[in-house]
């Protein structure tokens, strides 16, 4: 015991000295690194891949090659940091790497039309871009505010539609850009796709479809505080972080990591992009960065593959392969560990609170982060070449939420439309089911080719399972649904008849399906075409079993009405007896 005491008298000093010093240099080289901006970018070297898990808590990872990491920090994440005792290097940051003349900034008072999309725009010639989009196109564009930054400034989308104000069944697809205030590529190639669907539409098939078929949301802008943190006439000196210094894509509720997964609040823009994810209902979503070329998917959070894997995948693929067609060699060929463009979030680098697996998760979307250009701000001069790479598979990307399963959920007795669950059976998980969306009834399922089974349910419905769903690659299945309420008594289900009665067609030997809620006693009359009671059957449901055998070789061949009674309930059943 006295040996321990000893050594603890005089460990104590030392090691306590030694720590003072330590965090002594630490505030030296702190106030050094932080004197003149508030963010800083850096590359570090880890021994092992699982050393992610805990420094993606701590600073905010932009990229990750080998077992090289490039991040971000703010004063507090980088004292932290420097605590862990990693090596490091600063490099220069990205948002402020370009003169000015390189950047091409067209200012509000620009007399010039726009003929080419190779400028950053100021602050309020951005919101007067937006602006003079809905007012040159009033019937297919509006704009949508969805809130504002800390420092006030407008978060703003615009819709395109050829039915702006009334919701006509088609897929929504949300395009957002620039969540990291200095990654500005995808800003300006947004701003050139809202150009070019206003002015192609009537002029160009396939634009004039995408206009006509699809609700399209474009928000070129999602952190215009970073972006503008240089003042409104520049976005040189962009930072990555918002007005308080925090990562927008690293501020959602996450699914593994809980409502606050980086110790913040949520900031201004995060609750005003949560709204806006919440009164939408986005089928697909893209969510544009700079710093790497690549399509990332879910998930970020966690190893576990998303169910929609294999689409996503596929999806990624014709995003990728569209791009190589069009670019040169070496473009869009990210991540460092593949080189094809294409990876599941967590492969690449373990991210929490990102905006991708928020929507995705929460809002049971399929949302992807998209990696356009190596350099987060290109010069001005590199932007058309990026639209010219990409354009093809932004179009691609919309389309694709048409494709796989949808239709109509609505009312078997009304036809009114129904908020609905539709679940692919043996298949979703992890909240990658979808809803029908109101007031159309619409459902949307894109979905890899193959064979399904969707079960539709909804409050105050019976449920209903249809099996046998084939879905194809690039191809629409329609499957409208009615579901039958619960509330009423007598139930003719005109468009499931079959399920109840198994088969149907028969010989007379047949199986009746109890549906559940029924008590076990169940009454079955068989009437005749002419409806005159031909057979009466008691039928008791065997312990465990759904089915009862039902003898019914006694009728004649031809068409009979089965009404079948248990407790509150009835059912019909059209049926037929063929020997
Ligand atoms: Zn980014």
């Amino acid at each position: 015991m006295k040996r321990y005491l000893f050594a603890l008298l005089v460990c104590f000093p030392i090691c306590f000295s030694s720590l003072v010093f330590s965090q002594n240099k630490n505030q030296i080289i702190l106030d050094s690194i932080f004197k003149t901006s508030s963010e800083v970018y850096f590359a570090t070297t880890i021994t092992d891949k699982n050393e992610i898990h805990a420094l993606t808590r701590l600073i905010s990872i932009d990229n990750v090659s080998g077992l090289t990491i490039y991040a971000y920090a703010n004063r507090k994440q980088f004292s932290h940091f420097l605590d862990l005792g990693y090596n490091y290097s600063i490099l220069p940051h990205p948002g402020s790497l370009l003169k000015e003349e390189d950047l091409n900034m067209r200012g509000k008072n620009s007399k010039s039309p726009i003929t080419n999309w190779n400028f950053y725009p100021t602050y309020e010639e951005y919101i007067d871009e937006m602006n003079g989009f809905a007012a040159s196109y009033p019937n297919i564009c509006k704009v949508v505010p969805i809130g504002t930054s800390v420092q006030g400034r407008q978060l703003l989308a615009v819709k395109i539609s050829d039915s702006l104000n009334i919701e006509q069944g088609e897929p929504e697809v949300f395009l957002t850009s620039s969540i990291h205030g200095d990654e500005t590529t995808g800003y300006v190639l947004m701003l050139h796709l809202i150009d070019s669907l206003l002015t192609g539409y009537g002029q160009n098939t396939r634009i004039t479809n995408l206009v006509n078929n699809y609700q399209i949301f474009i928000n070129p802008l999602a952190n215009p505080d970073g972006t503008y943190r240089g003042g409104n006439n520049t976005v040189a000196g962009a930072t990555r972080y918002n007005a308080n210094d925090v990562d927008l894509n690293r501020n959602f509720p996450d699914p593994k990591g809980g409502p606050h997964p980086d110790q913040n609040a949520w900031q201004t823009e995060t609750e005003a992009f949560m709204r806006f994810d919440s009164i939408n209902h986005f089928v697909m979503s893209i969510n544009f960065h700079g710093g790497e070329e690549l399509f990332n998917y879910p998930w970020d959070t966690w190893a576990k593959l998303h169910a929609d894997d294999e689409w996503l995948n596929h999806v990624g693929r014709e995003y990728a392969d569209t791009v190589h067609l069009y670019s040169p060699i070496g473009y869009f060929t990210g991540p460092s560990y593949s080189g094809n463009g294409v990876t599941n979030g967590f492969a690449w680098y373990e991210v929490e609170g990102g905006r991708q697996d928020y929507t995705t998760y929460f809002h049971n979307g399929r949302e992807v982060t998209l990696e356009i250009s190596s350099t987060g701000t290109p010069p001005a001069s590199y932007l058309t070449n990026y639209w010219k790479y990409n354009v093809r598979s932004f179009l691609n990307y919309i389309e694709e939420s048409s494709y796989g399963i949808n239709g109509r959920v609505s009312d078997s007795v009304t036809n009114l439309p129904i908020l609905a669950k539709v679940l692919a059976l043996g298949h979703d998980k992890d909240n990658s089911f979808v809803y029908s969306k109101l007031p159309s009834g619409w459902y949307f399922r894109p979905i890899n080719q193959g064979t399904y089974a969707f079960t539709f349910s909804a409050p105050g419905y019976f449920s209903k399972t249809i099996t046998g769903i084939t879905a194809s690659n690039w191809n629409t299945t329609r499957l409208n649904v009615k579901l039958v309420p619960l509330s009423i008594g007598f139930v003719e289900d005109l468009e499931h008849k079959q399920t109840l009665v198994y088969p149907n067609p028969s010989d007379g030997n047949t199986k009746l399906m109890i549906p559940e809620g029924q008590s076990q006693v169940i009454s079955v009359e068989i009437f005749n075409s002419l409806g005159l009671l031909v057979l009466t059957k008691q039928l008791s449901k065997s312990n465990g079993s759904q089915f009862c055998p039902l003898d019914l070789t006694s009728l004649a061949n031809g068409f009979y009405l089965l009404k079948m009674t248990g407790g509150m309930l009835t059912y019909e059943n059209r049926i037929i007896i063929r020997k």
